[in-house]
């Protein structure tokens, strides 16, 4: 079993229900064990500005899908949202990244290949991620830093 942590976002449409969608989605899928929402979240757009504002969550995901297997899950899942890839981090419907993940023995997971970055290169730069996720996990570190360290220094 896996421990995924996965950050979803919107800023088009009917946010909420894109991501409650996919939440249910998710959670039926047979090798979904268990899944844990943090609140969603109101946040600024980053990286390409000149858009609408985002809701953003965390979840953290129990699953035996392995970790290709799972960005196929959510791939298909921003398909089902008609999300299209227009502008380089512009507007969205669904946005549903892998930003860390933890193998049976809770060690943190590493996978570089082209399809599939873990830890997401941007996760500890990027509060819309990180609030959400210190609410679900307070005491999460990253290469020696706890997020709540990280969370201060970034709001500097
Ligand atoms: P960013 O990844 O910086 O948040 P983005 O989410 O807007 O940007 P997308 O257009 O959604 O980028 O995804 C581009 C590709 O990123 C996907 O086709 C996928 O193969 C790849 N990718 C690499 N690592 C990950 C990951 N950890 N989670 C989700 N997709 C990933
Ligand atoms: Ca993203
Ligand atoms: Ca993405």
């Amino acid at each position: 079993m896996y421990t995924y942590y996965i950050s979803v976002g919107s800023n088009i449409g009917n946010r909420r229900q894109f991501i409650m969608g996919a939440y249910d989605s998710l959670s039926i899928h047979p090798q979904v064990h268990r899944i844990t929402s943090s609140s969603v979240m109101e946040t600024e757009p980053w990286g390409y500005t000149e858009q609408d504002v985002f809701l953003n969550a965390v979840w953290r995901v129990s699953s035996s899908l392995e970790p290709h297997d799972l960005l196929d899950v959510l791939q298909s899942l921003e398909c089902e949202a008609q999300r299209k890839r227009d502008i380089h981090w512009g507007p969205r419907t669904l946005d549903l990244d892998i930003v860390y993940a933890l193998s049976d023995d809770g060690a943190c997971m590493y996978i570089n290949d082209a399809r599939l970055v873990i830890p997401h290169p941007y996760f500890w730069d990027r509060l819309f991620v990180l609030e959400p996720l210190m609410e679900l996990d307070k005491a999460f570190t990253y290469n020696g830093e706890s997020i709540g360290d990280r969370i201060q220094t970034l709001k500097k």
